[in-house]
């Protein structure tokens, strides 16, 4: 008899977006006629930059030719994007971090969700509310909760993010052992300051604690005082891990590449106290797990560094940064207060009620469709999350829809 991890069955079905996409198709179907504007996607809409599309192309034509052909490559990624990430990403800002520190992957998704792997059944876990499900979701399936009541798995210390501490959780009153944080914010687009983060850094410090650390919007950061990596605090190399992405970044969400930074400085321990190196770890579970990711997608993420490619990415970001800017100024102006939107793509609205309800109200009244923020945790409850992906034309004929109705 074939009997299956019964974690699974603790799985909340993600009602979210089937959820929405069931209220969308039954407005669509009673109003034919009905032109909807989605903003409730996290999906970029833009196209890939034309130096990666450039780069991809020369190196298909590579791969076309037996001199230049590759097959496997190296599992945590060819030199060249680990050397240009260092490089560009983090020792240009200062930050201690070597090429052979970098794994390449094909998703900050699939890496933020296999990183708990490496750490045994029994530790404490934080995870932020509102939060990026993937970071409960894969610890539900490991075993590592309870079941889930009144919005919340038993077993995690769930670390409020509200409008009284400005959406960046406090520290923890009960001890944690692994934290994951995400700055800028999915779903609330708020981001970190430095204060912030070395708060966090000295607490993991104090404490043996790992911070995990999801920088997948990072690109967004336009405010010069706000630090773009967790390893711009001192301390971090010891205590955090760095998942970023090139999905918002560069458009690469169809394209997949993202990339994990495990320091070799941070350490575990095992169950008789002797230290372990976390990079070893990873490398193993990486090397023996991962293929890596396919040339020409690594050429083409290395294509982000190049001159032209880093012009290019900052116009698609300032892009979508106008369009949020649209967006939290319209809304601001109809009296609602929101968070997010200036170093980051997603607007998080106080909606004064009813998450669903407002959801409802805007697909109904205005055709628009936004994301209940009650989806993403409890703290979620009467917001409502909207995203700037979208093109500018669509984001300002919303705006002028909402400002008739709201
Ligand atoms: N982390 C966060 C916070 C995200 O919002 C997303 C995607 O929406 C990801 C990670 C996934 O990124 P990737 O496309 O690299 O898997």
């Amino acid at each position: 008899m074939i009997t299956v991890n019964s974690n699974y069955a603790k799985l909340q079905a993600s009602y979210l977006f089937s959820d929405i996409a069931r209220r969308v198709k039954a407005f669509a179907d009673a109003n034919p006629a009905a032109n909807i504007i989605r903003l409730g996607i996290g999906d970029v809409t833009e196209p890939l930059p034309p130096a990666c599309v450039a780069a991809m192309q020369t190196a298909v034509g590579e791969m076309a030719v037996g001199q230049s052909f590759r097959g496997y490559g190296p599992e945590q990624g060819y030199d060249f994007l680990c050397e240009a990430i260092a490089r560009n990403d983090f020792q240009a800002r200062g930050c201690e971090i070597a090429a052979d520190e970098i794994f390449v992957s094909d998703g900050a998704k699939c890496d933020t969700a296999n990183i708990q792997e490496l750490f045994s059944q029994d530790i404490r876990i934080a995870v932020p509310d509102p939060v990026y499900p993937v970071y409960v979701d894969t610890n539900v399936m490991a075993g590592r909760t309870g079941v889930f009541r009144n919005g919340r798995y038993e077993g995690l210390v769930y670390l409020d993010s509200t409008a009284a501490n400005g959406f960046v959780p406090d520290l923890p009153t009960e001890p944690v052992d692994v934290i994951y944080l995400c700055f800028p914010n999915n779903p609330t687009g708020a981001t970190a300051t430095h204060a912030q983060l070395k708060a966090w850094v000295d607490y993991a410090r104090a404490h043996k604690a790992l911070i995990l650390f999801d920088a997948a919007y990072e690109a967004f950061i336009r405010d010069p005082a706000l630090p773009h990596s967790i390893y711009e605090i001192e301390g971090a190399r010891e205590v955090a891990i760095e998942f970023r992405s090139f999905s918002k970044t560069a458009g690469f969400t169809g394209t997949r590449c993202a990339f994990t930074v495990v320091p070799k400085s941070l350490q575990a321990y095992a169950a008789d106290g002797s230290a372990v190196a976390l990079h070893a770890l990873w490398n193993r579970r990486h090397t023996t797990k991962f293929n890596g990711v396919s040339y020409p997608v690594q050429r083409a993420a290395e294509a982000v560094y190049s001159a032209a490619g880093q012009v290019q990415v900052k116009g698609l970001i300032d892009g979508y940064l106008g369009n949020a800017r649209i967006i939290r100024e319209s809304l601001q102006q109809r009296g609602f207060a929101t968070v997010g939107g200036d170093n980051s793509p997603y607007i998080w609205l106080n909606t004064g009620g009813d998450s669903w309800e407002f959801f409802d109200r805007l697909l109904q009244e205005a055709q628009v469709v936004t994301t209940p923020g009650s989806g993403f945790g409890r703290c979620g409850a009467g917001y409502i999350r909207i995203s700037a992906f979208n093109s500018r034309e669509k984001v300002e004929e919303a705006m002028e829809r909402l400002a008739k109705v709201l």
